[in-house]
């Protein structure tokens, strides 16, 4: 359900994210429109990843600002449906694109790119129409697979082994038990 929020508002909209991160950047003061699905999927996604932080570089976008930073001023972020981050791991290290796009994939987002040309930001939105899978540097105009893992050669391990690196395992092998951790790359 998408939400208006004035854009004074300084809501803590869930655990890690408040709604005034998600104001449009235009200088405006005008309402932020939000939907607390978008913000549900960016909670599993710091969960998933056991970030430290999310950083949402863009959020919702009024038409003119939209258009400003190269939009058509009718996409996904003038709908409150989108949201442009860069996650950090435990340790404060930017967390790949790539392992967030897989990330992502896994928790259902349909709208899902790399957007920059380091690999790390990605755009996530919460569309209802067809999937769109990207790589903004690349191009704009089509999804690049149906498989982030595929196309960029990851495994579940890559993606979620080394954030849980610190985690304690316990492992029951014939009935013995055995106690490790996971070691890190
Ligand atoms: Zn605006
Ligand atoms: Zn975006």
């Amino acid at each position: 359900m998408i939400k208006t929020f004035k854009s004074t508002d300084t809501t803590q909209i869930s655990p890690h994210f408040n709604v005034s991160e998600f104001r449009c950047k235009c200088g405006k003061n005008h309402d932020t429109k939000l939907d607390n699905e978008l913000i549900s999927k960016l909670e599993k996604l710091f969960t998933a990843l056991n970030c430290s932080k999310i950083i949402v570089n863009s959020g919702y976008r009024c038409e003119a600002h939209d258009k400003n930073v190269g939009g058509n001023g009718s996409g996904q972020h003038t709908k409150g449906t989108a949201a442009d981050v860069v996650c950090y791991d435990i340790k404060g290290r930017v967390i790949s694109s790539k392992i967030v796009c897989c990330a992502a994939q896994d928790i259902g987002f349909c709208g899902i790119a790399n957007i920059d040309h380091t690999y790390t930001a990605t755009h996530l939105d919460n569309r209802m129409s067809l999937k769109w899978y990207g790589d903004e540097t690349k191009t704009t105009a089509y999804s690049v697979t149906d498989d982030f893992y595929k196309h960029w050669g990851l495994s579940k391990a890559d993606v979620y082994g080394v954030q849980k690196s610190s985690k304690k395992i316990t492992l029951i092998i014939d009935g013995k038990t055995y106690e490790g951790t996971i070691t890190e790359k």
